[in-house]
C-alpha cells in the first residue's frame, strides 16, 4: 500500500556549531517522503525549480519514490537557512526564500486520489486543507505543522484539525496552541479540537503518543552520542512512521499498530540527523533499521528490569 505525502521539497543551508554546508538537500516531503520509503512505496507532491539538481531527483526514484506529482516549474527552488546553538534542540530561521512555493498549487494527479493512507507533512494549512480537498477520504490522515501556522493560519489549521486523525508537532508548538505548560493537557486539548490522535515530539527527549480513552505511551529517544544535523528529524519520524503504518494496518489503524510505527519513526529519525541533509538515508540498510529497533525494545521494556 503507498503512502502520499504533500509537503516542501528544498535546498537547506544549515550552520551548527562546528560545521556548515549550504545548498543541501531538505524540506518536509523530502525527509518524509524518503522516510516512508524504507516500509511502503511513496506518491510524493511537491514542487521544485529548473534548478533543483537531477542528482537529487535521482535519489529520490532510487528509493522507489513516484515523482508523477512533483513540479518541476521554471524558477528557484524554495531555500531555507537555520542555525543550531550549542544546545542543538535550538535553532534560529536565518533566512527563508519561497521562491518557485510561492505560487505552489499542489494538483494530485489521477491515481494519487485514493491513497488509504496521507501524510500531509509541513506546509501551510491551506495547502494541505487543498490537498485533502483533491482526494477521496482517506482511512488515515496524518498532518505535521510548525509555529508559523499556529501564529499566522490558526483558522485554516483549526479548519484542518478537524479533518485529520492524527497530529504530529513539537512540544513548544502544542504549547503555543494551545497555552497550556502541561505537554499532557495540552495533548488532550489538542485531540479535542479534531484528532484522534497526537504525537507530540520532544528532540532528544522522544515523544508522547496520546490515543483515544485515555491510551498513553511514551516513546524515548535513541541516546545518541554525537548528533550531525538535527534538521528534518520530525519529518523524517513522520514519514517512518506513516510508511510502517501504510505497510502494515493498510489505513486500519490502531493504538498497538500505533506504538509500534512511533518507535519505528523513532528509528529512522535517529539515524538521520547521524549527518547532514539525507546523506545518512542513502547508506541505510533494512538490518540497520531492525537492530536499532531490537535496542529501543531492549532500553525501554520494563520486564528487563523485573527479570
Ligand atoms: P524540521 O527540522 O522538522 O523543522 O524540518 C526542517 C525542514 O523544513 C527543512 O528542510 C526546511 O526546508 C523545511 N521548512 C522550513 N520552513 C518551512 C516552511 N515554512 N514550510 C515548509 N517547509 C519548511
Amino acid at each position: 500500500m503507498s503512502v502520499f505525502v504533500v509537503g516542501s521539497v528544498a535546498l537547506d543551508t544549515v550552520k551548527t556549531p562546528f560545521e556548515e554546508h549550504a545548498d543541501l538537500l531538505g524540506g518536509s516531503a523530502s525527509y518524509a517522503a524518503v522516510g516512508a520509503s524504507f516500509f511502503s512505496p511513496v506518491n510524493l507532491v511537491g514542487v521544485v525549480g529548473d534548478d533543483f539538481p537531477e542528482e537529487h531527483v535521482e535519489f529520490f526514484k532510487s528509493r522507489k519514490i513516484d515523482l508523477t506529482g512533483l513540479q518541476i516549474v521554471p524558477g528557484k527552488t524554495f531555500r531555507w537557512s537555520g542555525e543550531y546553538m550549542l544546545d542543538m534542540n535550538v535553532r534560529e530561521t536565518r533566512s527563508v526564500a519561497l521562491n518557485v512555493f510561492e505560487h505552489f498549487n499542489p494538483v494530485l494527479p489521477a491515481a494519487y486520489k485514493k491513497p488509504s493512507l496521507a501524510l500531509l507533512a509541513n506546509i501551510g494549512p491551506n495547502l494541505q486543507n487543498h490537498v485533502l480537498d483533491q482526494m477521496e477520504r482517506p482511512k488515515f490522515v496524518i498532518a505535521d505543522t510548525m509555529d508559523l501556522w499556529i501564529n499566522i493560519a490558526l483558522d485554516e489549521l483549526k479548519r484542518l484539525l478537524k479533518r485529520v486523525d492524527m497530529l504530529i508537532l513539537n512540544d513548544s508548538e502544542a504549547r503555543l496552541l494551545t497555552q497550556e505548560t502541561s505537554l499532557i493537557r495540552a495533548g488532550m486539548k489538542i485531540q479535542a479540537l479534531g484528532p484522534k490522535f497526537v504525537a507530540l515530539k520532544k528532540g532528544e527527549h522522544g515523544c508522547l503518543l496520546f490515543g483515544q480513552n485515555g491510551d498513553f505511551f511514551s516513546c524515548s529517544a535513541y541516546p545518541l552520542e554525537d548528533v550531525h544535523d538535527p534538521t528534518g528529524a520530525g519529518d523524517t519520524f513522520a514519514g517512518g512512521l506513516a510508511g510502517h503504518l501504510a505497510a502494515n494496518t493498510k489505513g486500519d489503524v490502531n493504538f498497538a499498530a500505533l506504538r509500534k510505527a512511533v518507535v519505528f519513526g523513532s528509528v529512522l529519525a535517529s539515524y538521520n540527523v547521524e549527518q547532514f541533509s539525507l546523506e545518512r538515508m542513502r547508506s541505510l540498510t533494512d538490518g540497520d533499521i531492525a537492530a536499532r529497533y531490537e535496542s529501543f525494545k531492549l532500553f525501554s521494556h520494563f520486564e528487563v528490569i523485573e527479570d
